[in-house]
């Protein structure tokens, strides 16, 4: 079943290496249907190069693999709980890369220094705290898809306009309308995590970019008015 999709999330997966946002096993891909309420994700702990459209596994919202040889990510439980509850996205990538991995394990939001952050993100990309001992004993991989969801409530953040978090200690995760678009999202937070940290070094006293300044670059390309690019060229 869904041999596109399928195809899709290995592709999107296969950009991962491609883009330099991963090393060894690590990271994952998928891609939802939401009619059938189920979602594809990469198999867990296979080398990128051996991976094949037809190793990835089908899961549902609850974690319950649906079809497939081989066990679903390890992540799996994370990207059911952001499928359930974030129902307008189509795609959830994670990964340990290097620079966005070293703003969660320094426990720091990236702040919006300019436009390129500000094209893509709604003010600061979260760092959520790390999760308690109960909840890292007691099903770790839903805990974080909890604690995402609950804490983009808690701050009023819409998942559409901050479509990446970094989970303290741990590493990103970033979303979108599809899995490609989700890979596209993830690249663009490594980038805007490093210019960040290149920002910081350079100047350490360094403030976010100004709010109309951020706005206007976020607006340009999101939402009702967006004027960025031919959407609108007859
Ligand atoms: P999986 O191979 O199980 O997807 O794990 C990759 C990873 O990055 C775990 O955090």
């Amino acid at each position: 079943m869904l041999e596109e999709l399928k195809k899709k999330v290995y592709e999107a997966n296969m950009l991962l290496p491609k883009y330099g946002l991963v090393t060894f096993t690590w990271g994952n891909v998928s891609g939802v249907d939401r009619e059938k309420k189920v979602f594809v994700i990469k198999p867990s702990g296979v080398p990128y190069e051996d991976l094949k459209p037809e190793d990835m596994v089908v899961v549902d919202f609850d974690g319950n693999k649906v079809e497939g040889a081989m066990n679903p990510s390890s992540d799996t439980p994370t990207h059911a709980w952001l499928y359930k509850k974030f129902d307008k996205i189509g795609g959830i990538v994670h990964t340990h890369s290097s620079y966005a991995t070293s703003w969660a394990q320094s426990g720091r939001s990236i702040p919006c220094y300019g436009t390129t952050h500000a094209d893509y993100y709604y003010g600061e990309v979260p760092c959520l705290r790390c999760l308690t001992e109960e909840e890292i004993e007691d099903a770790y991989e839903l805990n974080t898809g909890k604690l995402i969801v609950d804490e983009f409530a808690r701050m009023g953040k819409d998942p559409e306009a901050v479509s990446a978090v970094i989970c303290k200690n741990h590493g990103p995760f970033a979303w979108g309308k599809d899995p490609e678009d989700a890979v596209h999202c993830a690249v663009v937070l490594e980038e805007v995590a490093k210019m960040a940290f290149r920002t910081e070094l350079i100047n350490p006293k360094v403030q976010p970019a100004p709010q109309e300044l951020q706005d206007k670059h976020y607006y340009r390309k999101h939402g009702a008015n967006a004027y960025y690019g031919q959407g609108g060229a007859k």
